[in-house]
């Protein structure tokens, strides 16, 4: 489904963020990209999306392929609308606009408009508290609430790959647990492809399919959550696990 191939990517022409970066998201599958901070985790995310320009970055080799074709270089609309969606910290939901006013929003680019209202259903029944909260300004949703909010949106646009940048940021424990539960869900119904960032390894690796852990730029290891998390020196050295 989504393929990438030694992107090597730059900001501001001189700061090398991304070196040779591989990695490959199988339909159907969740994959974690995991990594300390500065890694590159967030830049891999914005090559893939179409976004690294926007932030004063470009890719400067290798290829993103998606579904069999090249991708960089495409701008985020049309990525958007050729089905995938990204959902990164700060840039998750409209805050003038209500809960349900942001899930309508999320379903812009769609062309099948007739099962909208059912859809907001179905995000309902996966996030329980967003239904009590649907007339609320998405500005006043605790943190939480708001990161449940941009994956309800992101799913409303009925994506074929999910980006998830770091869903964990700034959540209580208890509720990190509840989420990831349900990107698993969405992604055993719904069938979405999920890359997921994340900083707290434990829990992506609880969910995904696949790990990829990301040093200087570059994967450094990768391998089945199993693997990956029994391994002590990597549990201690890459994962922050001890
Ligand atoms: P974190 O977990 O802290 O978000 P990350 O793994 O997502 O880290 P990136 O945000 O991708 O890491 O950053 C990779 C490198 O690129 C870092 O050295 C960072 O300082 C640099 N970088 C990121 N964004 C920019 C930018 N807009 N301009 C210049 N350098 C940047």
């Amino acid at each position: 489904m989504l393929q990438v191939n030694n992107v090597e990517a730059v900001y501001s022409k001189i700061i090398l963020a991304l070196k040779g970066m591989s990695l490959h998201v199988p339909e159907g599958k969740i994959v974690a990209l995991l990594g300390s901070n500065g890694a590159g985790k967030s830049t891999t995310l914005k090559a893939i999306s179409g976004l690294l320009s926007g932030d004063g970055g470009q890719i400067t080799d290798g290829t993103i392929e998606f579904q069999g074709k090249k991708i960089n270089g495409i701008t985020p609309d049309v990525l958007v609308k050729n089905g995938i969606f990204l959902s990164i910290e700060g840039r998750r939901v409209f805050k003038d606009l209500t809960v349900e006013e942001n899930l309508i929003a999320g379903a812009y680019t769609r062309k099948d408009r007739s099962n909208i209202k059912g859809d907001i259903e179905k995000i309902y029944e996966y996030f329980p508290k967003l239904r009590a909260l649907a007339p609320r300004k998405a500005g006043f949703l605790s943190g939480g609430e708001q990161q449940m909010l941009a994956i309800g949106r992101g799913i409303m646009a009925k994506p074929k790959l999910l980006l998830l940048d770091e869903p964990s940021l700034g959540i209580a424990p208890l509720l990190v647990k509840e989420i990831f539960q349900n990107i698993k869900k969405i992604n055993q119904e719904e069938g979405t492809s999920i890359l997921v960032v994340e900083q707290n390894a434990n829990v992506a690796l609880s969910i995904a399919d696949y790990g990829y852990i990301m040093e200087s730029g570059r994967v450094v290891m990768q391998g089945d959550p199993v693997t990956l998390l029994s391994d002590k020196d990597i549990s201690e050295h890459y994962l922050g696990i001890g």
